[in-house]
């Protein structure tokens, strides 16, 4: 950001970018105390069948309510902890969070289709040689099944993934529990690779879904998207959207083949007990 390069005019400090690199560092310097006092919380978004419109269940995003900035959002605090190392116990904690939450909704919804909980990992918890075992551990203590819960890693996180980072994955998976591969077509990777790695779902970047708004899309795209989706299937995969935000986008992914769908035009990430009103308008009509 030192633009030098015209001259010693432009090499005066930019205070905007120096403000938000004292606020990343007090963020950072700050994450380890949030933990202890509760200051994270967990919004949950549904996750709605796209051919009956049916819940099945939420995808998990942190926040952080800072006591002097408000609400700040994953992205704001994803990455510091990720460099400090605090995202292992974070990241455990919004796990045991979300599992409890996911067998509060089973217990309550009897009979109306399990609902599943979806749940972000970072590429230092692939790292951690505790994740299998931890996990092993909270669904234990909370009661609920491993195929109540999906994983869900960045395509990015596992390009070029070797061997040794692939094996807790495949541990998980074999023991029942859903692997996603998220922001699916960001991270270029070799679709033929696609067979290597122990993941059952994908989800689909929310780029795809934006270049669905006209209706109908844009015709390169629909048959991108519906190649991506033959292959899925073909491979066993479910494909997940996200960023669904009108009804346009929807109709045209469930045309597409798309299994699930998630999105501000159902819900916006909110509190549990926003789920459990959704998932019961739908059960009972
Ligand atoms: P993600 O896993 O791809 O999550 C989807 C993001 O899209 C969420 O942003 C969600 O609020 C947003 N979104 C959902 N529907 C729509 C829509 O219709 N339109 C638009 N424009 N956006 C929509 P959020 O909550 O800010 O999370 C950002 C990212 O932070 C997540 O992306 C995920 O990578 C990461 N993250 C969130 N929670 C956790 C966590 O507990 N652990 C880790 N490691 N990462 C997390
Ligand atoms: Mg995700
Ligand atoms: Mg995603
Ligand atoms: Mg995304």
């Amino acid at each position: 950001r030192a633009k030098s390069a015209g001259g010693n005019r432009f090499e005066l400090a930019d205070p905007e970018a120096d403000a938000r690199a004292i606020t990343r560092h007090g963020l950072t310097t700050a994450l380890p105390a949030a933990l202890d006092r509760g200051e994270f919380f967990i919004e949950y978004q549904p996750l709605v069948h796209l051919g009956d419109g049916s819940v099945r269940g939420a995808e998990a995003l942190v926040r952080w309510l800072h006591p002097q900035h408000g609400v700040l959002g994953p992205d704001r605090f994803i990455p510091l902890a990720e460099h400090t190392g605090l995202i292992v116990p974070l990241g455990r904690w919004v796990l045991e969070q979300s599992v409890r939450q996911a067998r509060e909704w089973r217990e309550r919804h009897d009979g109306a289709g399990p609902l599943r909980i979806n749940v972000n990992l970072s590429p230092c918890q692939l790292n951690h040689p505790g994740l299998v075992q931890d996990t092993v551990d909270i669904l234990e203590r909370a009661g609920v099944a491993p195929d109540a819960l999906c994983l869900e890693v960045t395509e990015s996180a596992l390009i070029g993934a070797d061997d040794d980072l692939l094996k807790p994955l495949r541990r998980l998976a074999e023991m029942g529990v859903d692997i996603a591969l998220d922001d699916f077509g960001t991270g270029y990777s070799n679709l033929a690779n696609l067979r290597r790695l122990p993941v059952s779902v994908l989800k689909l970047d929310r780029s795809f879904t934006q270049s669905m708004q006209q209706f109908p899309a844009d015709p390169v795209d629909l048959k991108i998207v519906e190649g991506i989706v033959s292959l899925a299937h073909s491979l066993s995969l479910a494909v997940t959207v996200e960023g669904v935000e009108t009804g346009a986008q929807a109709e045209q992914l469930r045309i597409l083949g798309c299994d699930t769908a998630q999105g501000w035009y159902y819900a916006r990430p909110g509190p549990p007990e926003r789920l459990h009103e959704l998932a019961l308008v739908d059960a009972t009509g």
